[in-house]
């Protein structure tokens, strides 16, 4: 592990919550593990509905002074940050291979990604915050700006803890709200102190940016909390609808970014080796646990029997191992025994049931190989389930109809990729897909800062990431008319 720089030095945050200045938490201490090894790495603090409360109002008042502040000085503080995530991105990559289980290739990926996410952020300030409306009226100016919406409470998942609180507080600091930040407890030191850490050292004044680890019961002491506005939440399809549900009950507004099972569509023209090449990062990297991953392969007929043996042969290229132990390795561990019990139960059933295994399948404790898996039927869970781990099963189709309707067969609406060379083709595919996002020629997991990241249907409510979308998610917009003098009204 690099060295502990003297920012991060543990001794400051350890078992404590963030208000602007490190303290005790009412909760428990719990330790956070190192997921490969199961060493302790660190210790958190779970913060109570009291800890929310008190760091709530401190929020609240900071905000009122930070919306005041010009859009470009706010803008300043997060190109700082975005810069400091570049002078220690070593140190940062390593909490994120130890505490998320992420291979190397993923955590530096996610560093220079939320290093970009807040830097993109940092201009949206620097843009018009209105618009000069019609009015039918002479005389009278109308306008719409925007403002902040206030408090935005953030709760995060494992699996990219980093950039997915990046993605969220980059904006909405930037246009003016703070924000009260929750990550998951198996990840708490990516997920919120070392972006306190980083936000403080770039000069980010007290109170704005707050850290409250804990599990359900802290996020839904967030949700409740009368003192925070918005609600941006990024999880599971069936957390979400519990934090809809409740967001609606107190009428907060509430992004919700889910659960996928997302379809890689393969034409009887594709390119074998780039279609196998891209199947496989879009199944196996980060071991599959991502929202975007390719969970359903959708393969001609015609050309199936050798996609499929040239996906099991890649899959003996996937050095497996601890991440934090060796640069190389590709497939690190999944992140907890549930999880990974989860994966070998689904993949096991759908073999109950008729699935044929192409490669990998026997797991090695919290080490679930690339796994291939053919023969696949709709009613198999590996069809109908988000599985989050690596596995890739492939069902075939005869037509491009036939194409459509398996992917669409799922109540989830992400992502989903197309593999051919006819452009044409692949874009009648597209236009009729049930999905928030769609590549053609690439795979499933793409993220880039500057596209609009979100699902439809059970994927969440649409409300995108990205920079095309980030202002309208952070801000109201306020009608204001005026004129120069009053006029009499009719009556
Ligand atoms: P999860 O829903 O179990 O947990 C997410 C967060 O919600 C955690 O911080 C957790 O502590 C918190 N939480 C749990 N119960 C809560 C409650 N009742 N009220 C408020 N907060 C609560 O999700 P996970 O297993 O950690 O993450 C994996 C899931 O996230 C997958 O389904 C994946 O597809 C999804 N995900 C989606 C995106 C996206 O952008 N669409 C990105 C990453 C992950």
């Amino acid at each position: 592990m690099t060295q502990s720089s003297k920012l991060f030095a543990p001794a400051i945050w350890s078992g404590k919550i963030f208000d602007g200045d490190w303290k005790d938490a009412r909760g428990a201490i719990q330790e956070v593990l190192d997921k490969a090894s199961g060493d302790k790495i660190a210790e958190s603090a779970f913060a109570t509905k009291d800890d929310v409360s008190d760091v709530a109002r401190v929020a609240v008042e900071a905000q009122k002074e930070w919306c005041n502040l010009p859009g470009p000085q706010r803008g300043d503080i997060l190109r700082k940050f975005s810069e400091l995530c570049r002078v220690h991105d070593g140190e940062i990559s390593d909490w994120l291979v130890r505490e998320t289980g992420s291979v190397r290739a993923k955590a530096d990926w996610e560093v220079h990604t939320t290093a970009r996410e807040v830097l993109e952020a940092s201009t949206m300030p620097s843009f018009p915050q209105g618009q000069l409306l019609a009015t039918e009226v002479p005389g009278r100016q109308s306008i719409a700006r925007r403002l902040p919406v206030g408090v935005v409470g953030i709760i995060t998942p494992w699996n990219s803890p980093f950039l997915l609180a990046a993605r969220a507080f980059g904006p909405a600091l930037a246009m003016g709200n703070a924000v009260v930040i929750k990550p998951d407890p198996q990840t708490p030191i990516i997920g919120g102190v070392l972006p306190a850490l980083l936000l403080e050292e770039a000069g980010l004044p007290k109170g704005l940016f707050q850290v409250v680890p804990g599990g359900a019961e802290t996020g839904e002491a967030i949700i409740s909390d009368p003192a925070i506005d918005m609600i941006s939440f990024t999880g599971s399809t069936a957390t979400g609808r519990i934090v809809g549900e409740q967001a609606g009950h107190h009428i907060k507004r509430v992004s919700l970014e889910l659960g996928g099972n997302n379809a890689y569509i393969v034409l009887d023209d594709a390119d074998l080796e780039a279609a196998t090449s891209a199947g496989s990062f879009g199944s196996f990297f980060h071991q599959g646990q991502i929202c975007l991953t390719a969970g359903r392969h959708l393969v001609h007929e015609v050309i199936a029997e050798e996609y499929i043996q040239r996906l099991a042969e890649r899959t003996q290229r996937l050095k497996i191992g601890d991440p934090f132990l060796d640069n190389e390795v590709l497939i690190g561990p999944i992140i907890n025994q549930k999880q990974a019990d989860r994966v070998e139960g689904i993949v096991q059933r759908s073999i109950d049931m008729g699935a044929t295994l192409n490669a990998g399948g026997m797991r090695d404790g919290l080490y679930y190989p690339p796994t291939v898996l053919s023969d696949v039927t709709v009613d198999m869970p590996v069809f109908t389930d988000e599985i989050f781990g690596p596995v890739a099963p492939v069902i075939t189709f005869k037509t491009d109809e036939e194409a459509v309707q398996l992917a669409n067969q799922t109540h989830y609406g992400l992502s989903a990729a197309i593999q051919s060379p006819d452009i044409g083709r692949a874009m009648a595919i597209a236009d009729q897909l049930h999905s928030g996002i769609i590549h053609i020629n690439e795979q499933t997991v793409l993220h880039e800062v500057y596209g609009p990241i979100g699902g439809v249907g059970a994927s969440g409510n649409g409300f995108n990431y990205g920079t095309v979308s980030n202002a309208d998610k952070f801000t109201e917009l306020q009608w204001i008319t005026s004129r120069a003098e009053a006029q009499p009204y009719p009556f």
